[in-house]
């Protein structure tokens, strides 16, 4: 990211992606301008909050125009370096790596599964969704090689540190945990971590505690 984009909030900046995909829908229809009301109603986001945003990156919008769609998509692609493919790698092909696999992340943004790993090797040699599976045996080799800078771990829980060290060592800068393990890494990496069966317990907890109301800000 350029030092342009340092200075928007984290949480702003977690709600590029979804504003560009909906923008770039827009787009593909022919839309030269959208409301932030109109926007708040597809994204889900309150129209405070998007008109805060969109603050940051200099759009204003006018009153009874609205945004337009142009700037704020040629914004959104130089911010989110789209014109920049990212090679992400996936490691642990089970059943929810093997969904990754096959689901095609190029259809809304530009990052693409390049190549999966595992240990199994009834697994390795094969390709799923056109991603070649190869063992963790030769995973700097093929990092390095694909120049991969992203990786998904979907190993079992156990195995996820030793991982993320190998990653760690070949430059990979981002992490997505799909792990219960915590992990441990130097300051310059990016660990995300999603645990499904907790953000599925969260979901039911709030349910039971707080009905539909708005989570607090
Ligand atoms: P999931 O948890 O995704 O539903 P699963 O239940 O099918 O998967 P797990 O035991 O969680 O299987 O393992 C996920 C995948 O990680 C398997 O394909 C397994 O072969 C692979 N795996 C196990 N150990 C390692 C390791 N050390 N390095 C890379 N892959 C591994």
């Amino acid at each position: 990211m350029n030092n342009e984009t340092m200075k928007i909030p984290q949480a702003t900046a977690k709600r590029l992606p979804l504003y560009y995909r909906f923008l770039k829908n827009l787009h593909s229809s022919g839309k030269q301008r959208v409301s932030s009301a109109e926007l708040s109603e597809a994204v889900k986001v309150d129209s405070a909050t998007i008109r805060r945003d969109f603050s940051y990156f200099g759009a204003l919008g006018k009153k009874g125009y609205g945004y337009n769609v142009n700037y704020l998509l040629s914004f959104f692609r130089k911010t989110l370096d789209q014109d920049e493919l990212t090679k992400v790698a996936l490691i642990g092909v089970g059943n929810l790596g093997t969904a990754f696999l096959n689901y095609n992340f190029l259809k809304n943004n530009n990052t693409k599964i390049e190549v999966a790993f595992d240990v199994d090797h009834g697994k390795v040699g094969t390709s799923i969704g056109d991603v070649p599976i190869h063992h963790m045996d030769d995973l700097e080799k093929v990092i390095e090689k694909e120049d991969v800078q992203v990786a998904i771990l979907t190993v079992p829980s156990t195995f996820a540190q030793s991982i993320t060290d190998r990653l760690v060592q070949v430059n990979v800068k981002g992490i997505l945990n799909f792990t219960p393990a915590r992990l441990t890494v130097p300051s310059f990496i990016r660990v995300h971590h999603i645990d499904l069966a907790v953000e599925l317990q969260s979901l039911v907890y709030f349910l039971k505690h707080y009905g539909v109301e708005a989570e607090d800000s």
